[in-house]
């Protein structure tokens, strides 16, 4: 069997930041592979935003190169060093700076550490562990944080911000199956029949919540998940009921924060960080049993589109231009 197998690769041409970088279609060796105890060969990954900022370098994601973006993949073990995973075994990986600063999952064969990897959730296969992939694994996390500060569906409705991007319309799908009314903001009208039909109740423009408002407003829902950041997120901090709660997880709309404390010392409302590239095992293992239970698998369907490692490029860019709808399933060997 030939050791060689295709790869994204981006490369970096002089020093510094503000350096060029250009991406191809590479074919390597296993020795061009990062250190690590388990061989994967990779059957599926994705295109998240942080990919879309990596493979276009318009953030300093890949601090190493050359480097293999794909901050997920979902495969089967070749080799393995590791004593939980033997070969033939499926797993999956999300994060752990892997497309960043280890070799990642845009590419037919990877070599990480054995404690990054997740086994793939009975019922699932790979493609479908991509469909959900950082994105949706993010999304759960967030409900997660929502039932940890008590937020259910008896409180009042939950807003997702960033709708119909990969980690909105996860949120949606789990959100709604867990019965939970759902507010979607977006700032695709277009959108709207997609985001009913994966459990958004009702639908708001995001132009709503993008310009800056009052320290606080009335009070429209019981809690929040956020893919948008910046005055975005003061506001729906703004008008969260009293006692609610917001799961914070992106920057789509910007990085800063221009809020006031008020939510916080007048209504008691709690901002929960979430971040899923450095989260512990046992939570990794909650996330991923829970989405194999919650999330219905005809809507995480309807939101996932297959494209192969020659389109990646293209999908890159039309991320961070808003224009992907859902989750990007890659299949490597296409
Ligand atoms: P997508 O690009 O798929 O979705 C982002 C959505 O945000 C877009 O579809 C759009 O939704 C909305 N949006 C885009 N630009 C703006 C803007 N300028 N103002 C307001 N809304 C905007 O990305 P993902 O869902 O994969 O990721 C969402 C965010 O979450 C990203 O910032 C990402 O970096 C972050 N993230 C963080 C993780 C963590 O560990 N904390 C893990 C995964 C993601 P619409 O068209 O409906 O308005």
């Amino acid at each position: 069997m030939t050791d060689k197998f295709r790869a994204l690769l981006i490369e970096k041409h002089g020093e510094g930041r503000e350096a060029p970088q250009s991406v191809r279609l590479a074919e390597l060796n296993q020795d061009d592979l990062m250190p690590g105890d388990v061989v994967v060969d990779v059957d599926h990954s994705t295109v998240n935003y942080k990919d879309g900022l990596a493979i276009t370098g318009a953030s300093p994601v890949v601090r190493r190169f050359p480097m293999i973006p794909g901050i997920d993949l979902a495969g089967t073990v070749r080799h393995s060093d590791h004593a939980d995973y033997n070969p033939g075994d499926q797993v999956v990986l999300n994060g752990w700076g892997v497309g960043e600063t280890h070799m990642g999952g845009h590419a037919e064969r990877a070599r990480v550490k054995g404690d990054w990897l997740v086994p793939l959730p009975g019922g699932m296969t790979s493609a479908d562990a991509m469909a959900i992939g950082t994105a949706g694994y993010t999304a759960m996390l967030c409900v997660l944080e929502l039932e940890r500060h008590e937020i259910n569906p008896q409180r009042g409705p939950v807003l997702v911000t960033g709708a119909a991007g990969g980690v909105g319309s996860v949120a949606i799908a789990l959100l709604s199956n867990l019965g939970y009314r759902v507010i979607a903001s977006t700032g695709r009208a277009s959108e709207s029949a997609y985001l009913k039909h994966l459990g958004a109740d009702e639908i708001i423009d995001r132009e709503e919540l993008s310009e800056k408002g009052k320290p606080l407003a009335k009070p429209r829902w019981a809690g929040a998940i956020d893919t948008v950041g910046s005055t975005t997120l003061a506001n729906v901090l703004a008008a969260t009921e009293y006692g609610g709660a917001v799961a914070a997880c992106g920057l789509a709309g910007g990085g800063d924060l221009p809020a006031s404390v008020m939510p916080f010392i007048l209504r008691g409302v709690t901002l929960a960080g979430v971040d899923s590239v450095m989260a512990p095992k046992d939570k990794r293992l909650l996330a991923w049993g829970r989405l194999a239970d919650d999330l219905d698998r005809a809507k995480l369907h309807a939101m996932s589109q297959e494209i192969g490692l020659g389109h990646v490029v293209q999908a890159a860019e039309n991320i961070l231009k808003g224009k992907i709808r859902g989750r990007m399933v890659v299949d490597v060997k296409a």
